[in-house]
């Protein structure tokens, strides 16, 4: 189903002009209430009255998160403080927290676009909905959790870790969809596997999964591990939170971005220019009609690409592809840019490896040394201990040697980068318990 039709469906030329009315009047409230914008604007000699629609976008400043800490935690509010009903914040690697505010309209926002993103991913109401993201300042939780009541779900309000009652909840209570991050929906289907609970004896049907950069090899594994259809959610709190866009069900080839409300670019890295639809860049996000903390030309970060037309489920929202990696964890080894997410999708082509892994990045003799740690898969580990029972040591050696060629070959043909592959006996990568997973460690010095 398609929670707002008239909204998600409409002709792209009508949208372009509301899009239009509201970059006008965002712009116009900015200028008068946030002094960082008024100063930024006057910089740029641009006057409130001179943006006449989505044409003069790219003459508006770009935000940076930087801008948000600068201003930590409520100077960038367009709303006085008390108009303000919740706050979330996002963990800082750097410290300080990046906080975000909501007016009840902003609320009200943020729970209908997770209602349209669970449609999208094939929710309907009466359905029930177990959703695993972590409740607290962490978006993905409560705007989930108010998506799916504004649908008309049942919703179950589990929250992140405890693996074992999550899996009790699931075979009990019988959800419909479940939301969670795509590597504790690897966790959980560890699970299963490691219990004997059979795919087709899960209620589970649909699945959206978000938080983090995630591959269509994992796609598959989650797709057969839980038996379900699995889509992107993608979101960040500075925007809303999750709900900013959504992969639909049908197509699965790209997240409908809700553009009526957030209108989505895609700039060059570097030079900051803008790429033509279907090429590579930084996504940069206006927030149209938020309240509390609007945004001009959001610096995202994440590396994505947009493509329109017409969609087989129905609707006209622009698609962006699955987040490749972000400009800041992107490594450069060598001087070849890689994102750790490229490296995940060539070892899910490996069908003797469980997706886990762990990238470690070192100098050695000034030069960069990406080590690619990769998990055995289960059945495969056995088979080498069978092997090693049976004395045949040097059998089994020669098969993991062959292995690790095999990957080394896969990886630098793919990449174009030589790295070193070390197998890890089934359970030694790290794992997810529901928040966000870092698999890289970066032992380079600091310049
Ligand atoms: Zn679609």
């Amino acid at each position: 189903m398609i929670f707002e039709p008239e909204l998600e469906c409409m002709d792209v030329e009508a949208r372009r002009a509301v899009q239009g009315e509201r970059l006008r009047a965002l712009v116009a409230r900015v200028a008068e209430r946030v002094p960082l914008y008024r100063e930024r604007l006057a910089a740029s000699h641009v006057k409130a009255g001179d943006i006449r629609g989505l044409g003069d976008l790219t003459r508006l400043p770009l935000t940076r998160k930087t801008d948000l800490r600068d201003t930590y935690p409520f100077g960038m509010l367009a709303v006085p403080r008390r108009d303000c009903i919740r706050v979330h914040a996002s963990s800082g690697t750097t410290g300080r927290p990046t906080v975000v505010a909501y007016t009840t309209a902003d609320t009200d926002l943020f729970a209908r676009v997770c209602a349209r993103s669970l449609a999208m991913a094939g929710a309907e109401p009466g359905m029930m909905l177990h959703n695993a993201y972590g409740y607290g300042l962490f978006t993905g939780g409560l705007g989930i959790h108010y998506g799916g009541e504004r649908l008309g779900m049942t919703v179950v309000p589990v929250s992140g870790g405890m693996t074992e009652r999550q899996l009790l909840l699931i075979q009990d209570l019988k959800p419909d969809v479940i939301t969670c991050t795509p590597s504790y929906a690897l966790t959980l289907v560890a699970e299963c596997e490691k219990r004997g609970i059979a795919p087709d004896a899960l209620s589970l049907r649909y699945a959206l999964h978000g938080a983090e950069p995630w591959t269509d090899g994992m796609r598959v594994q989650i797709d057969r591990g839980l038996g379900v259809r699995c889509t992107n959610i993608y979101g960040l709190s500075e925007i809303i939170g999750p709900g900013v866009s959504n992969e639909c069900v049908e197509a699965r080839d790209g997240s409908h971005v809700m553009e009526d409300h957030f209108y989505p670019e895609i700039l060059h890295p570097e030079t900051g220019e803008p790429v033509p639809d279907g090429g590579e860049g930084v996504l940069v996000i206006t927030t149209l009609t938020k309240e509390a903390l609007p945004l001009l030309r959001y610096w995202t970060g994440d590396i994505t690409s947009l493509t329109r037309g017409t969609c087989a489920c129905g609707r006209t929202l622009v698609k962006m592809a699955l987040i490749k990696g972000r400009t800041d964890d992107m490594l450069i080894i060598r001087g070849v840019n890689v994102y750790p997410s490229q490296v995940e999708s060539v070892l899910a082509r490996v069908e003797e490896l469980a997706p886990h892994y762990r990238l470690v990045v070192t100098r050695e003799k000034n030069l960069d040394a990406l080590e690619v740690q990769a998990e055995l898969a289960g059945p495969f580990a056995r088979e080498i201990v069978r092997e090693t029972l049976s004395e045949e040591i040097v059998e089994a050696d020669h098969q993991l040697r062959a292995l690790r060629g095999r990957i080394t070959k896969l990886l630098h043909d793919t990449i174009g980068v030589s790295m070193r592959v070390t197998l890890l006996p089934p359970g030694g990568a790290p794992r997810s318990e529901g928040g966000k997973l870092n698999r890289v460690t970066d032992e380079r010095p600091r310049a």
